[in-house]
């Protein structure tokens, strides 16, 4: 079925949304995003997107012709327009076209270029890989040192995921020069001893997810440890529990990292119950 998408104003029928070939998002990468879940057919964590989006855009001197409001009014109308009842809106903030291709940044009032769209998951909260767990493999961290801006350069997360694909497995954990893990290709890893759950502290080097801030705020509610700190795919395959968190995936179990089988080698019952917390507590909170 054919989706409505939002094209700078416009709600458009999928097959009618255009967008220039001298776009600055499709020539340069020159663009940011967001992916915002949609569980009940409400927004999750609507407002840490919005945050962040705006971080992304300061960071690279972006304006944003839309506002928080703008924003906001437009995901639910893609929602209602679509019938999303669980899925994931996209949303994509580029520097526009200046008419042709330069690499200097155009005249800061030329408007940029908003699209999003919706993706249908009917079974996002009860995704059958949350039962089994994710199997990962490691690779090198061979992108920019500015990951911390979502920026749309996703060619190598996309070859992480392909190599997953090829090693039959389900996704990739970056590995940085000093030997310890960054993030997964499109989320953050974590891993959890007795009570202590440990991810990479925030940097310049990782994503800073919005489903991690949530995730860390209700693991310390529930009298968790939340150790913030590197760790190496050894301690990571020694460890009781390994997960992680992406808003398309809220709380993943990860069962095998490199071939060893982590704890059980099956979801371990703090990510299990992390994952449960969160779907609870942000679903009280969509909007
Ligand atoms: N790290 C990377 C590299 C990502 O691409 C993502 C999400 O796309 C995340 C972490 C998780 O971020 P969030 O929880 O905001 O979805």
């Amino acid at each position: 079925m054919s989706r409505t998408v939002y094209v700078n104003g416009d709600y458009l029928p999928e097959a009618e949304a255009k967008v220039s070939i001298f776009d600055r998002g499709f020539l340069m990468a020159d663009g940011v995003y967001e992916v915002t879940s949609v569980l009940d057919g409400k927004l999750i964590d609507f407002g840490g997107h919005a945050k962040r989006l705006a971080r992304s855009l300061a960071e690279l001197e972006m304006t944003c012709p839309v506002s928080e409001a703008e924003l906001l009014a437009m995901h639910r109308e893609l929602v209602a327009r679509n019938g999303i009842e669980q899925g994931m809106i996209y949303l994509q903030v580029t520097r526009g076209n200046p008419g042709d291709r330069s690499f200097l940044f155009p005249d800061p009032s030329l408007p940029g270029t908003v699209v999003a769209f919706t993706q249908n998951v009917p079974n996002l909260a009860d995704a059958p890989a949350a039962k089994v767990g994710f199997k990962v493999i490691s690779i090198p961290d061979l992108r920019w040192s500015r990951v911390d801006i979502k920026t749309v350069q996703l060619l190598y997360p996309s070859m992480g995921k392909v190599a997953a694909k090829k090693a039959g497995v389900d996704d990739s954990w970056f590995v940085d020069e000093a030997g310890s893990v960054t993030e997964g290709t499109s989320n953050n890893a974590y891993i959890v001893k007795g009570n202590r759950i440990i991810t990479r502290a925030l940097g310049s080097d990782i994503l800073h997810g919005i489903t991690r801030a949530a995730v860390l705020r209700f693991a310390a509610e529930a009298q968790f440890e939340v150790e913030e700190r590197a760790f190496t795919i050894a301690e990571a395959q020694a460890a009781d529990e390994a997960f992680s968190t992406a808003a398309s995936i809220f709380v993943m179990p990860v069962v095998e990292i490199d071939g060893a089988a982590v704890g059980t080698g099956k979801p371990g019952p703090v990510a299990v119950r992390l994952r449960e917390i969160y779907l609870d507590e942000m679903r009280k909170a969509a909007i």
